[in-house]
């Protein structure tokens, strides 16, 4: 999907964490946000990836798109970090990853799908599945939008 859908799914994270009272504070949703953009790190042409390029063209050169980042290693690992080092996981790291959490789902709606389990190469995909930058997308984003504007 394409960088303003991922910040509405990222939204949404924000949003189901309100709704579910997970979210302590709104300083988490800038968190939030940068997480809903930061799988993408791996393309050196997205968001993040022109803002910090040497670091994107690393990332890719390592493992492609949508390769590492895309999988749960990355926010299982940030987790096991923290409950590793303080006991528990800041809000600040929930909030990260549920960004995080939020892009993997938008993706997983692609033809592509994410290899969740990398580094096992299976890829999952959603069985109704839309193309990246079709009205499709915007479609979903949009309802996803209404639906948080509906029920908030
Ligand atoms: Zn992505």
């Amino acid at each position: 999907m394409q960088a303003r859908s991922h910040l509405i799914f990222g939204v949404g994270a924000t949003w189901l964490m309100h709704r579910t009272g997970w979210a302590a504070s709104v300083h988490a949703w800038p968190l939030t946000l940068v997480g809903a953009l930061l799988p993408d790190i791996d393309h050196p042409k997205s968001v993040l990836g022109r803002r910090i390029a040497p670091v994107s063209l690393l990332i890719s050169g390592l493992f492609g798109h949508r390769g590492m980042t895309h999988s749960l290693l990355l926010p299982a690992l940030a987790i096991a970090a923290c409950l590793y080092g303080w006991g528990h996981v800041p809000a600040w790291m929930l909030a990260l990853c549920a960004g995080y959490l939020s892009h993997l789902l938008a993706d997983w709606l692609t033809p592509s799908g994410v290899p969740l389990c990398w580094p096992l190469r299976t890829r999952f995909r959603s069985p109704l599945y839309v193309t990246t930058g079709s009205s499709a997308e915007w479609c979903v984003a949009a309802a996803l939008a209404f639906a948080m504007w509906r029920w908030w």
